[in-house]
């Protein structure tokens, strides 16, 4: 390539908007229809298991007798069979990913559970990291109470 040429190419970069984003400060609007995070409604679950059921991975284990219902979203694949099998609508495909976690952290939600001030007293006596979006528990998705 000639000086000429590369002088020309460095001028007009110069002046042009930069091809790409400054991630993660900026982001790019999801498209329509994007495949994204699975969010759980707690309140309206009647804890039927169909959802975890109709899962090809195993990512949702939901125990009716705890009234425990928790997601595993490294093991999710996104399909949306969950979203589709709930007829009482507590399952959303979203149309962004799950958040970036550091750890495998296991969402866990479950029902009756106690008041915000119990559930930060049990939480810090178990030494537990703080709940993601509203659900809660540990690498084992053994802990916690939350709705
Ligand atoms: S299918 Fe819906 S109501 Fe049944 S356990 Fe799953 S989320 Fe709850
Ligand atoms: S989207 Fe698919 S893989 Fe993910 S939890 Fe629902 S059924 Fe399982």
């Amino acid at each position: 390539m000639s000086f000429l040429r590369i002088s020309n190419v460095v001028t007009k970069s110069a002046f042009r908007r930069p091809a790409t984003r400054l991630y993660p400060f900026e982001r790019r609007e999801p498209f329509k229809g994007t495949r994204g995070h699975i969010a759980f409604e707690i309140d309206t679950c009647v804890f039927c298991n169909l959802c975890a059921k109709k899962c090809p991975t195993e990512a949702i284990v939901c125990d009716r007798k705890e009234k425990r219902w928790q997601i595993d979203h490294l093991k999710c694949i996104l399909c949306g069979n969950c979203v589709d099998s709930c007829r009482k609508g507590c399952l959303t495909q979203m149309n962004t990913p799950a958040p970036p976690m550091t750890a495998h952290h296991v969402e866990v939600f479950k029902a009756d559970a106690q008041t915000p001030e119990e559930f930060e007293k049990e939480r810090a006596k178990a030494g537990n990291p703080a709940p993601a979006r509203g659900g809660c528990g540990d690498e084992d998705g053994d802990s916690c109470a939350a709705s």
